[in-house]
C-alpha cells in the first residue's frame, strides 16, 4: 500500500499506523458449502483513512470455521509481532496498533467464542436470557 499510495503522504509517513480489522464470510456457490473467510485491513486515521481496504488474507472451507482459531491464528501471531516490533518502512520504524474490529454479527461472535447473536444467553455485555416472541428477545 506504501508502495502503490505513498506518494500521497508528501515524504511524511506518520509514527503509528491504527488499523481496522475485519472478517467476514462469503459463499462460493450455492450448491456446496464452500466459503472464503478474508481477512482485510483498513487504516483509520487521515489522510490514509481514504484508502481502500487491502486483504491480508483468504482462508477457504467447505463449511464455516468451527473455530476462529482455524483461520486467524497465524494473522494473530503477526499481528501481535508488528505491535511488539514495528514495520520497518524507508528507514523509519512505524508503531503498528489495532484500533479495533469491524465485524457484522456472526463474525463477531465467531472471532470472540461468544453465542451467536440469536442464542438465548448472546448478549455480550451481560447474563439476561431472552425469550422467543418469533425470534429471541431481551425484555
Ligand atoms: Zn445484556
Amino acid at each position: 500500500m506504501l508502495q502503490k499510495y505513498g506518494f500521497l503522504l508528501k515524504n511524511v509517513l506518520p509514527e503509528v499506523f491504527r488499523f481496522i480489522y475485519n472478517t467476514d464470510g462469503l459463499p462460493v456457490a450455492k450448491s456446496t458449502g464452500s466459503q472464503v473467510w478474508p481477512i482485510q485491513c483498513k487504516f483509520f486515521d487521515a489522510p490514509m483513512s481514504n484508502w481502500s481496504p487491502f486483504v491480508l488474507g483468504i482462508f477457504h472451507a467447505n463449511s464455516k470455521p468451527k473455530n476462529a482459531n482455524d483461520y486467524l491464528e497465524d494473522f494473530v501471531k503477526e499481528l501481535v509481532e508488528l505491535q511488539q516490533t514495528g514495520f520497518f518502512h524507508n528507514g523509519k520504524v512505524i508503531k503498528i496498533v489495532v484500533f479495533g474490529f469491524s465485524c457484522d454479527a456472526p463474525a463477531n461472535a465467531l472471532i470472540k467464542f461468544i453465542k451467536n447473536h440469536t442464542g438465548y444467553e448472546s448478549c455480550p455485555k451481560c447474563e439476561v436470557h431472552g425469550k422467543y416472541a418469533g425470534r429471541v428477545v431481551f425484555l
